[in-house]
């Protein structure tokens, strides 16, 4: 069975799982006990919150760790309305209609049970959303915008940090889901000028379950998760240790190799991109192909069902995705499909290939060797 799912997740890198090991048994102490069992569990917390500042290029205390992606997403748009409401009377919220069911799913919660106002940003036809439509969108009682660093459904990349700039220029907050980004590329919070922004460690060889959002000082926010004083009262519950060491240990990793990833995962990314487009009829790429993340090929076929495909390609022995990994056995073309303006009889046609560490020039080829007669043999089927 060969891999090629890597931005649904990724394996843990040994490395991590060695740095995380001591923390389930000879150091297990709750971080906030008074004792030594605690302070060295306290210790290790803070160490991995100082190796993620240097790397996101901010302060220690910006750092919030939380149990995944989505609840930093959760955290940075709930905590932020509220408080920006509280504070302003603000309540229109700015997000593309590209985002993930993260930011999407809580903005609709918002609407419906708070009383918050959306406004869903259009994107152009490889899913990008332009700074310019985030200008016009703007107004007085806009409380934050809320657009993704790279899209996990077609890889595009937005111009995050001219959107910032924006927003920075209109007092207004700015939330990045950076989840899909960090595994590749630079998550500079001073260079992207963002307000808030929303990592996993699952995405970039670290373990699932664990997440972090960048507070910047001063931005006003509201804590989710009532309770303990933990992270600086911003989320409450006993630190996951172990994951939280993790974290850091995956994220540093990433920063210290990422050119040598990208080179590594980029030309057999290109490979697939050429092969598939050539050989292929009736093929698309999804998405852009200059501002894409390296490890990231999505393509729609005409009048294919996207989970057969999947299926046919499974019990060949390759492992892809149609897009986001929570839409599999949803009949309907994924929002990031309608929103990049696909009909039906090409948007629920969707395959994304992604790569990663373990992805070898061999499998390539033999992916590359089977997959036109399996999208005809699809395409039959239908
Ligand atoms: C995977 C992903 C998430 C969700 O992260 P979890 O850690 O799985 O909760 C959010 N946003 C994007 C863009 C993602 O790719």
């Amino acid at each position: 069975m060969i891999y090629l799912d890597y931005s649904a997740t990724t394996p843990v890198d040994a490395r991590v799982l060695e740095a995380m090991t001591p923390y389930f048994t000879a150091s297990f102490g709750n971080p906030s006990s008074v004792h030594r069992f605690g302070q060295g569990a306290e210790a290790a917390v803070e160490s991995a919150r100082e190796t993620v500042a240097r790397v996101l290029n901010c302060r220690a205390d910006e750092i919030i760790f939380t149990s995944c992606g989505s609840e930093s997403d959760n955290l940075a748009i709930r905590g932020a309305a509220y408080a920006m409401r509280e504070k302003t009377g603000a309540k229109w919220i700015l997000a593309s209609r590209a985002e993930h069911p993260a930011v999407t799913k809580t903005l609709l919660h918002l609407e419906k049970y708070d009383g918050f106002l959306i406004e869903w940003l259009d994107v152009d036809d490889r899913g990008r959303v332009a700074p310019e439509v985030v200008s016009k969108a703007i107004c007085d009682n806009t409380a934050l915008v809320s657009v993704m660093h790279a899209n996990n459904e077609i890889g595009t990349i937005n111009p995050v940090r001219d959107i910032a700039e924006i927003c920075r220029a209109n007092q207004i907050l700015f939330h990045t889901d950076a989840v899909q980004a960090a595994a590749y590329l630079p998550i500079d919070v001073q260079e992207l000028g963002v307000d808030m922004m929303s990592l996993g460690a699952h995405k970039f060889y670290g373990p699932k379950g664990v997440g972090a959002l960048y507070v910047r000082k001063g931005t006003p926010l509201v804590s989710h998760l009532t309770g303990g004083g933990q992270e600086f009262g911003l989320r409450a519950g006993t630190q996951n240790v172990p994951y939280i060491v993790g974290f850091a240990e995956a994220l540093r990793l990433t920063h210290e190799e990422r050119e040598g990833r990208i080179a590594h995962v980029k030309p057999l990314r290109d490979k697939i991109i050429g092969t598939v487009l050539e050989a292929i009829p009736d093929s698309r790429l999804t998405g852009d192909m200059e501002s894409r993340l390296p490890q990231h090929a999505s393509f729609v076929f005409k009048d294919v069902d996207g989970n057969l495909l999947l299926t046919l390609l499974d019990a060949a022995g390759f492992a892809c995705s149609s897009g986001s990994a929570c839409k599999t056995g949803n009949p309907e073309p994924s929002d990031v499909m309608n929103a990049i303006g696909l009909s039906r009889d090409w948007g629920l046609g969707s395959l994304r290939v992604t790569l990663g560490i373990g992805t070898t020039a061999e499998h390539v080829e033999s992916f590359l060797s089977v997959l036109p007669s399996l999208v005809e043999k699809a395409r039959h089927l239908k």
